[in-house]
């Protein structure tokens, strides 16, 4: 698939920096009228790259992670960008047990779903999970040597038994915030969508997650970063494919 246009949503600013930086990418004023969410614009050759972070919350003075953001970024982006290809990329936890190293960097294969939407109803029970399918780029994986992996999307930091269970039927690799929200956007879009996800923290280890990612985050966004920019390149020679 040719691609000109790609809007690269990404949840926290510290996440973004080394992308922004690598890819040479202006922040535009008032990107989103009194939205939250900041725009970094830029080509890299003869593709149109906007890169949205979710911005800070006024009360709190931290950044809007999570899938509300991500399903407001996701729209607000869709409708004035009007990219041709989305991708959430950012950072996220991994199992050890699947043989993932922090650092790792994870692109969504087959699909992506939801982990804490529990809804024991006829039908409800499926729509919870999401389940939604992530664009199938075979050649993109094979030239990134990206690892490849369920992602699976849900509003904590940490999880509950109950979460891990459906992490586990869902053979989930990867697990954050965001993508299943932005899925579920580019999905009612037709939009292709992808998440490329850069480990921070092991969910089946020792160390307490909110350590490990603070102390992971800056390495986790510097290869992101890297990565994307292979992701990017690859685009822009072959297409997504
Ligand atoms: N305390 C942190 C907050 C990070 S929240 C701070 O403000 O510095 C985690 C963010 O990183 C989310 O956007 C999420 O998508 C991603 N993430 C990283 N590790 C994760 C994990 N184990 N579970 C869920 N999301 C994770």
């Amino acid at each position: 698939m040719k691609v000109e246009n790609i809007a690269i949503l990404m949840a926290m600013h510290d996440e973004a920096l080394p992308l922004v930086k690598l890819l040479q990418l202006q922040q535009i004023n008032k990107g989103f009228g009194k939205l939250p969410m900041n725009i970094y614009a830029g080509r890299y050759k003869s593709i149109d790259i906007n890169l949205v972070t979710n911005g800070k919350c006024s009360k709190h003075g931290v950044d809007h992670i999570g899938s509300q953001a991500a399903t407001l970024a996701a729209f607000a982006a869709i409708e004035q960008l009007q990219p041709n290809l989305l991708i959430n990329a950012g950072t996220a936890g991994g199992f050890k047990s699947k043989g993932t190293k922090i650092g790792d960097v994870y692109i969504s294969h087959p699909n992506i779903c939801f982990h804490d939407r529990r809804i024991n109803l006829p039908g409800f029970r499926e729509y919870g999970l999401g389940n939604y399918p992530a664009f199938t780029c075979p050649d993109l994986i094979a030239d990134t040597g990206l690892k490849k992996g369920v992602v699976s999307t849900g509003s904590s930091l940490d999880f509950t038994p109950v979460d891990l269970q459906v992490m586990q039927s869902c053979n989930a690799s990867v697990k954050d915030m965001e993508a299943a929200a932005i899925a579920w956007v580019a999905e009612m879009h037709e939009l292709p969508f992808i998440a490329i996800k850069s480990i921070t923290d092991l969910i089946d280890n020792e160390t307490p997650t909110e350590i490990e990612f603070v102390n992971n985050l800056r390495k986790a966004s510097e290869n992101l970063s890297e990565k994307m920019e292979q992701v990017i390149g690859f685009i822009w020679q072959h297409g997504l494919r």
